[in-house]
């Protein structure tokens, strides 16, 4: 478990060196899927970045897509219907703001993860 300030989870999520904020990607916990704000606007969770911010590396894409429980030996990519504000308290990672609040995230992807996960959306878009 990893407790850090919401400065360095900024600077992490910048440290992806992706073009938007639409492109931070996440990995979730449970079927280590990397995600970002476009995958939950494709999958349907709302239309815009401030739609679905209150979901992104909080519950997985997979809850939009109907791809259920994640099952040992699943491909990873296909998402599950995991969600932090569950009763299981599974995340490794906590992000505490100013006024000392803890909120539960998912983990940033890597640089590479991240930056591989935006051109496959540029790919789409081209
Ligand atoms: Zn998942």
């Amino acid at each position: 478990m990893r407790s850090i300030p919401v400065a360095q989870f900024h600077d992490e999520l910048k440290s992806q060196g992706v073009k938007s904020h639409m492109d931070f990607a996440f990995r979730c916990p449970i079927c280590k899927t990397v995600q970002s704000a476009r995958d939950l606007i494709a999958a349907g969770a709302g239309k815009s970045f401030d739609d679905v911010e209150g979901y992104l590396a909080f519950s997985c894409v997979g809850r939009w897509t109907g791809a259920g429980g994640h099952k040992k030996g699943d491909a990873t990519g296909r998402g599950c219907d995991w969600t932090l504000g569950g009763l299981f308290r599974l995340h490794q990672l906590i992000v505490v703001t100013e006024d000392g609040k803890e909120h539960p995230r998912f983990e940033p992807a890597s640089p590479e993860e991240a930056r591989a996960h935006a051109a496959k959306f540029e790919e789409q878009a081209a």
